[in-house]
């Protein structure tokens, strides 16, 4: 990384309606720490997060009546804008005058029949502000960046971690190894089942200027019912992604901490390695269902570019921040369970408590290797099913 990349932007939603009061706390923290921060606050966006439904029974509506409750408690009612009919779900983004696409149109029927905003979330531009800490890490002289070569494996002499020894073969000796690499933290060291690497599908659509006016000021929209998660325009083109139930991509390794076994885990497969890589079928087909609905004008627009982005995720979507269960000298924190962004300002402080062993015993408990809890916070549901086997329907850039 570096004031050298070329990435494009990619935003992601900051808000504190999570059911789970804990998290509901941290978020709230998160937030207020970006908001008053000078240098982040600039690419913070608080245009509210709407959370639509179909409103038919399913776990779905109960999680949207569950979460539409904790918003007005947490957030205060004025914060609050409920859209009650498919007509005021579809004013919310397109303006009063305007007319929802008739049902008869849709395949399946409507989805976006209800709907909340909530107007104190935001969205923010995650790249800026990764460059923003970035440049403020290069300022202390006690930290180093080593780009260029990932760590190929963490060393361990009988069960304590020695230090790392990167792809390039050079070897880095460290007392303590901390293991923040994501879904690509189960190579390193041996997970299991209790975090699991999963892939999800982002497709970014170009709008015209004329478009990013029209929809400057609309809230991040999602609908619980069908995944669908969109962005406000930003810099000329709007995100979206959904909360399916993902794609894995089995691959075989040597045992992070035995290297004569094999274990298979699922791996992110990205562009580097795959350059042409786009998303399924079905991915794409879902997501232009929803826009026909809810972003007509987009609905048959070719996507700008698509993405396979890869989340570790764990049983319950609690983050794993904890010693290794069997070998000192290592730190896990990972398991951000595509909702860990939000945290930025404040999870890095955590781990080094965790560390300490002067984190709070709710957050031990919560945050712990081995868990009882089966209990998943709901506040950012995924579809039903099973992860699919990615390479089987992955599609490739002509
Ligand atoms: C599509 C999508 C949308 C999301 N939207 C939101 C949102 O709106 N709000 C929110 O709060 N969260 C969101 N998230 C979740 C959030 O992005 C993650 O929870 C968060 O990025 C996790 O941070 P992390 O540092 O644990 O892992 P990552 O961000 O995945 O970072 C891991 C880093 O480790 C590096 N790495 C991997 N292996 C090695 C190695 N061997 N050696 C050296 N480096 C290595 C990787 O290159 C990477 O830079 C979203 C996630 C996705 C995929």
């Amino acid at each position: 990384m570096g004031s050298q990349t070329s990435f494009p932007s990619t935003v992601v939603v900051i808000g504190a309606d999570y059911v789970d009061p804990i998290y509901a706390q941290l978020a709230k923290v998160a937030q207020k720490k970006i908001q008053e921060d000078p240098d982040l606050s600039r690419f913070l966006f608080q245009q509210g997060v709407t959370f639509a439904c179909d409103g038919h029974p399913s776990r779905f509506t109960k999680i949207w009546k569950t979460t539409l409750e904790t918003a007005k408690t947490l957030s205060g009612p004025e914060n609050i804008v409920e859209q009650l009919t498919r007509d005021q779900v579809y004013q919310h983004i397109h303006g009063e005058s305007s007319q929802s696409v008739p049902t008869s149109e849709l395949k399946g029927g409507s989805r976006w029949n209800q709907a909340y905003c909530n107007l104190s979330a935001a969205f923010i531009d995650a790249k800026e502000c990764i460059q923003i800490y970035y440049d403020r890490c290069m300022k202390v002289p006690s930290i180093s960046f080593r780009c260029g070569s990932a760590v190929d494996h963490i060393t361990v002499v009988g069960s304590q971690s020695q230090g790392v020894v990167l792809e390039n073969g050079t070897n880095i000796t460290a007392d303590m190894v901390i293991v923040a690499a994501g879904a690509w933290s189960n190579k390193l060291v041996y997970l299991g089942n209790r975090v699991v690497p999963v892939g999800h599908e982002v497709a970014w659509v170009k709008v015209t200027e004329e478009e990013a006016r029209r929809w400057k000021d609309m809230s991040i929209s999602t609908n619980l019912s069908t995944g669908l998660n969109m962005f406000p325009p930003y810099r000329g083109e709007i995100k979206i992604l959904r909360r399916s139930p993902g794609y894995k991509n089995t691959v075989v390794v040597a045992h992070p901490e035995d290297p004569t076994k094999q274990i298979s885990i699922s791996w992110p497969r990205t562009i580097v390695s795959n350059p042409t890589d786009i998303i399924p079928a079905d991915a794409e087909a879902a997501m232009r269902a929803d826009l026909r609905e809810i972003m007509p004008d987009l609905a048959d627009r070719p996507f700008d570019r698509s993405r396979i982005c890869w989340i570790s995720t764990t049983p319950t979507g609690d983050f794993l921040i904890t010693p290794h269960p069997s070998i000192a000298g290592i730190h896990l924190a990972t398991g951000g369970s595509a909702h860990a962004w939000k945290f930025m300002p404040i999870i890095g402080d955590l781990v080094v408590d965790s560390m300490e062993g002067s984190l709070s015993p709710e957050l031990v408990d919560k945050w712990a290797f081995h868990k009882d809890s089966t209990a998943k916070d709901e506040s950012s549901p995924r579809m039903d099913g099973d992860p699919e086997e990615l390479k089987d329907i992955v599609r490739h850039r002509l």
